[in-house]
Order: C-alpha cells, then structure tokens, then sequence
C-alpha cells in the first residue's frame, strides 16, 4: 500500500478549488477507463498493461491478492501516482491535467488513518460539508451510518470501524458523481458493515458510480454490478459475481481420509475432479451434481479404499473462483 502521507493529499481539500468548479464531465464517458496502464518501480513492472472500464451507475469491484497492484492503479486513477504508459478517464476527465474539475466531482475514501486525528467527526464533517454548494445533509449521513454515539469524540480515540464510517461520510458528503472506496467496511461490526452496504446500494440507486478495492469476497459479491479480478498487475477475469460463478451451478467438496491421486480418480468416476489448492486431502467436483454424482464418488471410494470423512454441497462463490483462478487466497 501507498504511504498514507501520499493518499491524504487529496484530503481535505481547499475550499476555492471546489465550489463553483464548472460540470466538464461528459455524462456518457464511463465513470473509470483505463487503457495500457503501466507502471514499474526500480525497474520491475508491478503494472502491465492494465485495461478496465468501470460504467456509470455501477459498483465495480476491484479484487487481487496482495502486490497484485490494486493500489497503484487506483491512486493513478485518484490522481496520486503517475503511470509509464497508459491513459486513465475518470468520468471523461485526465485524473492529472483536469484535477481541479474532478475535485468536487470524485469523492475517494482514505483507508483508516487519512483522517485528521486531533478533531472529532461532527467538526470534520461540518467543515468538509462546508467545502461545497449543495452537501449531503449531515444528520442524514449521521443516522445512515450510526455516527451519533461517537460524533464528538475525537478521531483519535475511535475504533477502526467508527474512523471508516467517518471517513465514509466525508467522501460521500459533496455528493460525488464517482466514489473509490478502499476497504469499506474493514473492522466494522456486522451491523454496522450492513449499515455501509445499505448506504453504497443507496448511492448507486441515486446514479453515483463507485469503485471498491476490497478483500472481503462475500462484501464483493453482495454489492458488485461487475467484478474486476486482477493479479499481477493485469485484469486476470472480469464479469458480474453471477457470470464468475457461473460456469458450474454447484460444488461439491469432499474431504477424504487421506490425499488421493486426483488424476485417477478423475478417470475412474469420469467427474470433474479438481485438488483444493490449500488442504490435500480435500477436493471439489463441479459441474451438475446430482444423486448419480454421489453414487459415483462412494463406488469410487469403495473400490480405492478411500474413506470420505466429509461432504457438502453448495454455489460457486467468488472466493472459489479467485482461488481457482490465482490459486490463491486473497488474505
Ligand atoms: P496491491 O494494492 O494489490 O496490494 P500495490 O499496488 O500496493 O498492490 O503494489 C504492487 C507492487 O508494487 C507490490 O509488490 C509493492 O511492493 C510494489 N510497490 C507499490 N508501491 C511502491 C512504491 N512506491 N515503491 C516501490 N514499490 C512499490
């Protein structure tokens, strides 16, 4: 990850610069469109080639293990670092050469620690409204996101989650035709990550597009129009959590009491037997599954000597797609 130092320039922002910033956006360009990017740091590309287009109106999902180079593409997009090569659109605009017009127009939500820690939320957001002509209400953001309780304590006494749900509020309170947002709902509770995920829906019924870096598989698949999943440095598979998970309509995962020869046993039964990629002794069959299937797997395990210790039964998530595809976890 970037140094927070280098992602709160954008945070807080001067007044002047935002009000009265005329509209140069033009309302068909894609709220994101990346072409080409590439970047390289002492001379090895952690950036290559990266295309993407996130569209108006949609939560676009952002998804790679860690050095995948989710950072550096979205703070080129934020305006904070400058690619090799490439060109990046944000809502029709160059993040560089039209900083001051996308200013009022981006909101972007700073990981935990970009906030200003000596003041208290209420006073931070009062001054952040004040940057601009026509703000969220704050007592709406107030109760949207539960801030109440912790309003006029000071940042630095608050929890992880209470400076996320703060800093939320500050990127969404000039009413942001486009929002990154980086971990939303990192070290929150349930209800209050439930409160963010209602308030992000919300935003996306008023038209605002956004874009989520998260590690959270499941936060990515409840809200994303459109996943993007890239590793390293280029987008690997792309498409909405249904398409990603489409190929196979079910999974079957089966332990068994030792680790077997995948490759015969895929032969023997004729499924579609494929070795978890991080526990030996378990692995999963995809495709139809029906009550055939088991019939196949336990004449199998009889015939082998192989004692099924579990099964079950469910959807292709997402996390089983990135583990197919990166054959990695994402934490
Ligand atoms: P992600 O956000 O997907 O974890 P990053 O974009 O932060 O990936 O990093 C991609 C790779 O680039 C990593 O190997 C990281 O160490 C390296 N990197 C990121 N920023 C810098 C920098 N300022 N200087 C040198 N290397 C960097």
């Amino acid at each position: 990850m970037a140094s927070q130092a280098a992602r709160s320039q954008t945070f807080p922002v001067k007044r002047n610069t935002l009000k009265g910033v005329p509209g140069q956006h033009t309302d068909t360009a894609p709220a994101l469109q990346i072409t080409g990017l590439t970047k390289s740091y002492s001379g090895r590309r952690v950036v290559d080639d990266l295309t993407l287009t996130a569209e108006r109106g949609h939560i676009t999902s952002v998804l790679g293990p860690n050095g995948a180079g989710k950072t550096t593409t979205i703070e080129s997009c934020e305006g904070l670092r400058v690619p090799d090569s490439g060109t990046i659109r944000v809502l029709g605009l160059d993040p560089h050469t039209d900083s001051a017009a996308l200013r009022s127009q981006v909101g972007v939500m700073l990981q935990d620690g970009g906030l200003p820690t000596g003041v208290n939320g209420k006073t931070m957001l009062t001054h952040v409204a004040r940057l601009y002509s026509n703000p969220w209400p704050i007592n709406d953001l107030i109760e949207r996101l539960g801030l109440s309780a912790f309003l006029t304590t000071s940042v630095r006494r608050l929890s992880g989650g209470q400076r996320q749900r703060i800093a939320l509020a500050a990127a969404l309170i000039g009413r942001p035709r486009l929002v990154f947002l980086d971990e939303p709902s990192a070290g929150m509770d349930p209800q209050s990550r439930h409160a963010v995920w209602d308030l992000i829906r919300a935003l996306r019924e008023q038209g605002t597009s956004i874009v989520l870096t998260t590690h959270l598989m499941d936060e990515a698949e409840a809200l994303s129009d459109r996943v993007i999943i890239i590793d390293h440095g280029t987008v690997i598979a792309h498409g909405s959590p249904a398409e990603l998970t489409a190929h196979d309509t079910s999974i079957l995962t089966v332990t068994t009491d030792r680790a077997i020869d995948h490759k015969a046993a895929t032969a023997a039964t004729g499924l579609n037997i494929t070795p978890s990629t991080h526990q030996s002794e378990t692995f999963t069959v995809t495709g139809d599954i029906t009550p055939a299937t088991l019939i196949t797997l336990t004449q199998w395990a009889g015939t082998s000597n192989t004692l099924i210790t579990h099964v079950s039964i469910g959807t292709r998530t997402l996390e089983d797609v990135f583990l197919d595809i990166t054959g990695r976890n994402l934490r």
